[in-house]
């Protein structure tokens, strides 16, 4: 790996540790209370590599195969690293997908939870589960709608025996994100639920404002991925 690489991946994340400490400052929350993950999508293990040794642990991947294109020749050597799927899962990925993160960003359907619920039997591997809500109720978007989160928190719970630990979204790129992060905040409230996967590059410091316990921040960390992966 070129020095250069690496001192641009760690320079940038120290920058986003400082903004993510000043919103934490600013929220009056302890900045432990966070889970910074760095989506390494479309980017090379070499970059991940960079990450690690500058001290980052959390990591998302959107597909399943990038993920185990990268990730398990990397957990020897970082028995620590967490891998978050963020992106959407097709049910027949759903065991490889236990096999190989620790945290499911993506539920958002009743044959989801079953098909993952089924793997995790098999495998014996219990990754803790978030619902992604469209919290926009965009047609082309994944995520359940506001009106079926109830109903599939209930059903996940309930009927496959998931853990639920939160919520997730992604709020529509042409609105303002923080009507969005406060209405999963208050949903996840509702339901009692601890975690609040919200922020990205442009708006992780909002979130954290709003209560995030997770923000998924790529570009200001790698950098631009190529323009044809943009909304993957
Ligand atoms: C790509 C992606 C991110 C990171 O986006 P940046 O704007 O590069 O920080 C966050 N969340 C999800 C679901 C993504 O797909």
């Amino acid at each position: 790996m070129s020095s250069d690489t690496q001192g641009r991946i760690a320079t940038a994340l120290a920058q986003v540790h400082d903004a993510v400490e000043a919103a934490c400052l600013k929220a009056d929350r302890p900045s432990d209370s966070l889970s910074l993950i760095a989506v390494s999508k479309t980017h090379p293990a070499e970059a991940v590599i960079a990450a690690l040794e500058a001290g980052q642990r959390h990591f998302g991947e959107n597909r399943v195969q990038e993920a185990a294109s990268k990730f398990p020749a990397l957990r020897p050597d970082w028995p620590d690293l967490q891998l978050h799927l963020i992106g959407p899962l097709q049910t027949n990925k759903a065991e490889e997908a236990v096999t190989l993160f620790d945290v499911i960003h993506t539920l958002d359907r009743p044959k989801l939870a079953r098909a993952l619920a089924k793997a995790m039997d098999k495998t014996g591997r219990r990754p803790a589960c978030l619902i992604q809500v469209n919290s926009g109720a965009e047609p082309q978007k994944a995520g359940c709608l506001p009106d079926e989160l109830e109903a599939l928190y209930r059903l996940a719970t309930e009927e496959t025996g998931l853990e639920i630990k939160g919520l997730m979204c992604i709020p529509p790129v042409d609105e303002a994100p923080a009507p969005h992060f406060q209405f999963l905040r208050e949903r996840a409230r509702a339901l009692d639920l601890p975690w609040l996967s919200m922020g990205m590059s442009g708006d992780y410091e909002t979130a954290i404002l709003l209560g995030a316990t997770h923000v998924r921040v790529g570009t200001a960390i790698f950098g631009n991925r190529p323009p044809a992966s943009a909304t993957r």
